[in-house]
């Protein structure tokens, strides 16, 4: 039995979105339980689809004896504050000092946060624990697929394991194969041996779904290249939405035999290079979306339009309204869109009661450019309070909190209904819309606030999905983005344009 730290400190950072993760972003957590201090963390995450509750698991049942320090995480948006990062990083730091001796530590990252001081948040952070324990303690690290590897990562821990699924349904199972790389650490006696390498050209998030070429083929490969070599591999296909220097997609590799992981890693980079023509996707414009929409939508068939700009899960306010607008503007029938974040609103709504018709200015607050408030009246069909637990295959177990939610009736074009929520998360389960009502599989056109992460719930019920180009700050073509510290040389975009620097 070995004694061994727990912390989490999980955030993805879009530069370029409208607002802040401060203190209090981590208190609310956004869909994620709120910021954790020392043993409570343990029945926070318990049971839900969350890396440290997987990783809490396997180490249990492999007998080890656990110390909580700190776990945080907020949604996606602009950098950490430097007063966020150094409350929870430095609690993080301290319980884990308190804490020692430890025979080893476990921490659940994203691998994308910026703060305001440090483009690479995890890179310090991991930095401050191993300065707190030593070199000689091994420490092992889950990912998201989204993180964006860094040398500084890479020096601090001694394995990391990212998600291979997009959307990640493979959560907790990831916190759990990190665990079990630091179990063999403990009982073996020695550490992994470690490579990886950077890929030199970025790709929108839509495209770097597991549901689609290239990558379900990429993420097969990657598991009959473990089994062939004996190797733990991860492919990280980056969050193109961070402006700094190492921004951008990677292949990392453990084992115990060096030779082994050069091999597995070059194989697997070599593939994903092979592929970079295969990232390429199309998106469709708000007008021409919901025109096919309404051609093809019927109920019990929806086609689903992913309002990929405005994602939360990536940065977005999830109130810009671009797609609201086409929608009403054609006159669409039997169609929801969701979630649309607006507490003013969804206050008004419950201040005027269910069967009130009134005028009302939606979203639009982030002052996105491009974007504007939709003005109109409408009907509040539904109020609901925000309090449910979600039931999809990727945020099964999680238990939000959305603060005053309604559903509004469109009265120029009665056919759409919106879902308000006064909490910003993305729209991937289908509890969100079930809360107040609406039941997704009878709509013909469900417009969703998300990327990628809705598929896992929606696609089974879906005729199919386009994925939008309306206004938001999470740009979907990175060539788009103003960047400023990216570093030279890297394609903005499949096959695209080098970055000059
Ligand atoms: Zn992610």
């Amino acid at each position: 039995m070995a004694r061994i730290a727990i912390g989490g400190f999980q955030h993805e950072t879009n530069t370029f979105a409208p607002s802040p993760a401060d203190y209090p972003a981590f208190e609310a957590g956004g869909g994620w339980p709120g910021v954790q201090y020392g043993e409570p963390l343990f029945a926070a995450v318990a049971g839900a689809n969350i890396p440290a509750a997987g990783a809490i698991d396997a180490l249990r049942a492999a007998g080890h004896q656990l110390v909580g320090t700190a776990w945080a995480a907020a949604s996606p948006s602009a950098a950490v504050t430097g007063d966020a990062y150094e409350r929870i990083a430095g609690e993080l730091v301290k319980r884990l000092r308190d804490a020692l001796p430890v025979d080893g530590v476990y921490l659940d990252l994203h691998g994308a946060m910026v703060s305001e001081r440090f483009d690479d948040g995890e890179g310090e952070l991991l930095r401050r624990v191993r300065e707190a324990v030593g070199p000689g303690v091994p420490v092992a690290a889950s990912l998201d697929l989204h993180c964006n590897f860094t040398r500084a990562m890479f020096a601090g821990a001694d394995a990391f394991v990212a998600y291979r699924t997009y959307p990640h349904v493979d959560m907790a199972e990831t916190g759990a194969r990190a665990a079990r790389l630091l179990d063999g650490m403990l009982r073996g006696g020695s550490r992994l041996k470690g490579a990886w390498h950077g890929l030199d050209f970025l790709t929108g998030i839509p495209s770097q779904c597991s549901f689609i070429e290239p990558c379900r083929s990429l993420y097969a490969d990657l598991a009959a290249l473990e089994k062939k070599f004996d190797v733990s591999l991860s492919f990280t296909p980056g969050f193109p939405m961070a402006d700094f220097a190492e921004c951008g997609m990677a292949v990392q590799a453990y084992g115990t035999e060096a030779r082994k992981v050069e091999q597995a890693l070059g194989e697997l980079r070599a593939r994903v290079a092979d592929a970079e023509k295969d990232f390429a996707l199309d998106l469709h414009l708000a007008e021409d979306a919901v025109a096919r929409a309404r051609r093809r939508g019927e109920p019990g068939r929806p086609v689903v339009l992913a309002d990929t700009q405005d994602n939360p899960g990536a940065g977005g306010n999830g109130d810009t309204t671009g797609l609201l607008r086409a929608l009403i503007g054609q006159r669409a029938e039997g169609a929801a869109l969701g979630l649309l974040i607006d507490k003013d609103a969804a206050g008004r709504a419950h201040e005027a009661g269910q069967g009130a018709t009134l005028a009302f200015s939606l979203g639009g607050k982030s002052r996105v450019e491009g974007d504007a408030p939709f003005e109109g009246e409408f009907t509040v069909e539904k109020l609901a309070d925000g309090k449910f637990t979600c039931t999809g295959p990727m945020f099964k177990g999680f238990r939000m909190t959305l603060g005053n939610m309604a559903l509004l009736r469109s009265k120029a074009a009665p056919g759409v209904r919106v879902v308000l929520a006064s909490r910003k998360v993305q729209a991937a389960d289908q509890e969100m819309f079930r809360h107040v009502g609406v039941e997704p599989v009878k709509e013909r056109i469900l417009a969703l606030k998300s990327s990628v992460h809705f598929r896992a719930d929606f696609e089974p019920i879906a005729k199919e999905v386009l994925v939008v180009k309306a206004p938001g700050p999470a740009l979907a073509d990175p060539t788009e983005f103003k960047w400023t510290k990216l570093r030279k040389g890297v394609r903005l975009r499949p096959l695209g344009p080098e970055h000059a620097g």
